[in-house]
């Protein structure tokens, strides 16, 4: 799958979207992909200064790579692997940024890479089972001189164990280390077989000098990293560290600069994006900042996930309100119905006082689409608690959900919950949950038959004149029109049916 590659040196100004689309470097299919090609013709912002052969240094005496024996082709080249959620996505744009700026090529094959690195994730426990399975597809990879690196939560939250399971493995790190990345990267360059950085206690974010932007219509930006919440079920605290905010002038900064490049939609990432504390003497409130980064000339739409049901205030609403580039869509886990459940999750919140904040939200003349979380099968969830969670579905509506079974991860305190629920069980609640979303899903969008709305084109089918694109709410359109270029523009799209999942519509002109 090839992907577009864009470059935000900062303080330089790079090619922008449109020229880049003029150029016909952007591919539809690039949505949904991880790692792929990059296809690029931006120049680096800085010389090739790194030569792959220093990265094969001395080491164990075990596992030492075989000096210089990296074929040619695999020189300076990196193949990064992603799992989990978006700002993993994001990070690894940020990973790519600082290996690009060393020198390094990215590649879309480990085949090809002298450097093959996993960001990881394990929030659940099939995610870091295949993370362990990819790498044991790694195993012999070391003896042809290739450099593996793992990245990401499951890196925080197994350590130097990982050399102990993998030891063909050199480089260990997880995400509240990232800031050293550049370091790390530079030991391995210098000759050190195995470095690691596994520091939870820092207050800085990971900012880079260079981001590699991978989707061209959508540009994220993390604003808040780690979480102060201590929700029993999850390893984020554990893996990502304590919750710190990006100083305020240094994101607007950033959001001009990809104004610059040609980006009309940002996304503002946070793992409780909405608890955002601004570091700064300004200490500019989250619903604040939203309005700040619209009113940046060339931004059209903005966007920020996930939002924690706690922090969620009426003035976020009211910057909604007040500000229609700010887009009509939250995300707002609720995790499940059940006050009991929630309870034992540690969520913060009860069942009357999420749909409070629902209610708020609702209360908006805007249509804001509203998307959550649920997990099913939490220890000591009876069948009238899931109920709940069914009925708080009928409550809400929700327009798109998340869902999952319950999975215990390392370390955290509903390991030890009494009144585990039976796989089987967890199976059977989950695709009761997902037929019911399913119906609902179903009914939202058929309502919106006959309406128009603006969509950000971003992908064009193989079939002549189908192109699909993003609502302000999210929803994905697919649509034909007779435009012989559409691709990064905005335009009228008119629902003439809808699914589940998405809208189906034509372009009006
Ligand atoms: S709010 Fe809870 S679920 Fe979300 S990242 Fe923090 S601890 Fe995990």
């Amino acid at each position: 799958m090839r992907k577009f590659l864009n470059l935000l040196p900062i303080g330089k100004q790079g090619l922008g979207l449109q020229e880049f689309v003029k150029r016909g470097s952007v591919t539809a299919d690039f949505l949904g992909g991880k790692a792929g090609v990059v296809n690029c013709g931006v120049s680096m912002s800085k010389p090739f200064d790194f030569e792959i052969g220093k990265l094969t240094g001395p080491g164990s005496a075990s596992f030492r790579p075989p000096l210089g024996l990296a074929p040619a082709p695999e020189r300076r080249t990196f193949f990064l692997e992603t799992f989990g959620c978006q700002m993993n996505d994001h990070d690894s744009e940020k990973v790519a940024g600082v290996l690009l700026a060393r020198g390094y090529r990215q590649v879309d094959r480990p085949e090809a890479a002298g450097l093959i690195l996993y960001n990881t994730c394990s929030i659940r426990e099939k995610a870091a089972q295949k993370v362990f399975s990819r790498l044991g597809e790694y195993r012999t990879k070391q003896s042809e001189g290739k450099i593996i690196g793992v990245l990401g939560c499951l890196a925080q939250q197994e350590g130097e164990d990982i050399f102990e399971r993998a030891p063909w493995v050199s480089l260990v790190c997880g995400s509240a280390s990232y800031r050293r990345l550049p370091q790390l990267i530079a030991e391995l360059e210098s000759g050190n077989h195995r470095v690691t950085g596994l520091d939870l206690d820092t207050d800085e974010t990971f900012e880079t000098e260079i981001t590699r932007r991978d989707n061209p219509f959508r540009a994220y930006l993390t604003i808040i990293e780690g979480c102060d919440k201590a929700c029993s079920y999850c390893v984020v605290p554990y893996t990502r560290g304590p919750e710190r905010s990006r100083a305020s002038d240094s994101i607007l900064r950033e959001v001009r600069q990809l104004a610059d490049l040609g980006y009309s939609e940002v996304q503002l990432l946070g793992q409780t994006v909405n608890s955002y504390a601004d570091p700064t003497p300004r200490r500019m409130r989250f619903a604040e900042l939203l309005l700040a980064v619209a009113e940046v000339p060339g931004i059209r739409r903005v966007r920020f996930t996930t939002s924690h049901p706690s922090d969620f205030t009426p003035d976020i609403v009211e910057a909604m309100e007040a500000q229609p580039k700010v887009c009509e869509h939250v995300h707002l886990p609720v995790q499940s119905g059940s006050t009991k459940v929630l309870r034992a999750m540690q969520r913060t919140y009860t069942r009357s006082e999420y749909l409070e904040k629902i209610g708020m939200i609702r209360s908006a003349t805007r249509a804001i689409a509203i998307t959550t979380d649920i997990i099913v099968g939490f220890p000591g969830e009876s069948e009238a608690d899931f109920e709940e969670t069914l009925r708080l579905l009928d409550e809400v509506r929700y327009d798109s959900l998340f869902s999952f079974k319950y999975s215990p991860r390392p370390n955290t305190p509903s390991l030890k919950l009494p009144d585990v629920i039976p796989e089987e069980e967890k199976s059977r609640r989950l695709a009761v949950l997902q037929d019911k979303q399913r119906e609902i899903q179903s009914a939202r969008n058929g309502q919106l038959t006959g309406e128009t709305f603006e969509v950000l084109v971003s992908g064009k089918s193989r079939r002549e004149n189908q192109w699909s694109g993003y609502t302000s709410s999210n929803r994905l359109a697919n649509f034909t029109s007779q435009a012989k270029e559409l691709l990064g523009t905005y335009v009228q799209v008119r629902v003439t049916g809808a699914t589940p999942n998405s809208l189906v519509g034509e372009h009006v002109v």
